[in-house]
């Protein structure tokens, strides 16, 4: 293809915003909003978490500070910096924060939060300023107060300080409690010129629809395994097996990814592969042990993580004893030896328990009971021996 402008190329540049990993959909979209000057004075980023909405809303509103004024912020001026640190005096982040000691609905979100409050406050935002994808998690931080809300509606009046646009990004928008819900639906319904507010949401139907239909609506996918992988090894640094592994379990988000990381999976994997002997050796007195030690982690979602790991190990095992390659390389030898010795086993059989158990989880019941069930029915896909 001969080289032609830029401008004249139907898609954005693979490289481009490279903060923000794919979407090059949403990119494309928003380029174009900024080439031709209808930027939306309001938009509502939706799609599943940790897609990289939040990653998309700071990103924007870097470009838009940025002092270069060029398709892709320049990273190295003051504005760029003072974004990427959370502290540029025209982008402001709304998150769902605690409520201080006495405070009403009339005080300044941050007035009455203790020191340790605010520093934790602190060390979040500038978490998510140092990686986008970071999930921000304040203790005792359940809503979006309406005095972050009012805050904002007497700040987008105002002139931005760089001479720019403001940008507020409301983060995980349906945190916002319903007063404050209301008093935003008013600043929407009279927009100020100078500013543009991104909401960020992962349950669009919990927003009110007043909300929903007043902004530019830009849906997010999931991001495909490959992005995930490559972005772990390209900027995070994860080796090649481990980036493959956890960019198959992230099942589209990279928030998942990074938690996966710092969860040590690999550790929770090597347990997975003993209850799954347990189960199919039959050993019932292990097999209460495991239950218990899951059960003892009340959590549920490492419970369900858990469930899918040994899900996959089954699918791994019915894609091997087709002849088929598998993912996880490192689990091939114990996955053949599983296959060999019990070649009558009914692995579609052992992935429909599977589900089931995941579902029955979903459903709140009894941990320690699911485990114990599945272990039984896993054996039960066993033909029976002599
Ligand atoms: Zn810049």
């Amino acid at each position: 293809m001969a080289s032609g402008m830029p401008s004249e190329q139907i898609g954005p540049p693979l490289h481009l915003w490279p903060r923000v990993i794919g979407q090059q959909r949403v990119k494309q979209t928003l380029l174009s909003a900024l080439r031709t000057g209808r930027i939306a004075h309001a938009y509502l980023f939706y799609g599943e978490e940790g897609v990289g909405k939040d990653a998309m809303a700071l990103e924007l509103a870097r470009m838009i500070q940025c002092e270069q004024q060029r398709e892709e912020a320049c990273g190295q001026c003051g504005s760029c910096l003072r974004v990427q640190e959370m502290q540029h005096p025209d982008l402001q982040l709304i998150t769902a924060l605690p409520v201080g000691k006495g405070e009403d609905k009339g005080d300044p979100p941050l007035a009455k939060l203790s020191p340790d409050d605010l520093s934790a406050i602190q060390e979040e935002y500038r978490r998510k300023g140092e990686n986008p994808y970071h999930q921000i998690s304040i203790p005792r931080a359940n809503v979006i107060k309406i005095s972050s809300v009012r805050e904002l509606r007497r700040e987008a009046t105002m002139t931005a300080f760089g001479g720019k646009k403001r940008v507020f990004v409301i983060s995980r928008a349906e945190d916002m409690e319903d007063s404050a819900a209301n008093a935003l639906l008013k600043t929407l319904e009279e927009p100020a010129g100078g500013c543009i507010i991104v909401l960020t949401t992962a349950n669009r139907e919990a927003l009110l629809p007043t909300i929903v239909s007043r902004c530019q609506q830009i849906r997010f996918d999931p991001l495909t395994e490959e992005e995930i992988r490559s972005a772990l090894i390209n900027r995070d640094g994860v080796d090649v097996t481990h980036a493959g592994l956890v960019a198959r379990l992230a099942n589209g988000s990279y928030s998942r990814a990074l938690s996966l990381l710092q969860d040590d999976v690999f550790a929770e994997r090597k347990f997975v592969i003993d209850f799954i002997r347990d189960a199919l050796s039959g050993n019932a007195a292990a097999v209460a042990e495991d239950a218990e030690r899951i059960a003892g982690w009340k959590n549920r979602d490492k419970v369900q993580r858990f469930l899918l790991f040994v899900l996959m190990w089954f699918r791994d095992a019915l894609v091997l004893s087709r002849g088929c390659d598998v993912v996880n390389l490192d689990q091939q030898e114990e996955l053949n030896r599983f296959i060999t010795r019990n070649p009558e086993a009914d692995l579609l059989g052992a992935i429909g328990e599977t589900e089931r158990a995941i579902s029955l989880l979903d459903r709140n019941t009894y941990i320690q009971l699911i485990i114990f069930t599945l272990a039984t029915r896993l054996r039960a896909t066993l033909p029976k021996r002599r």
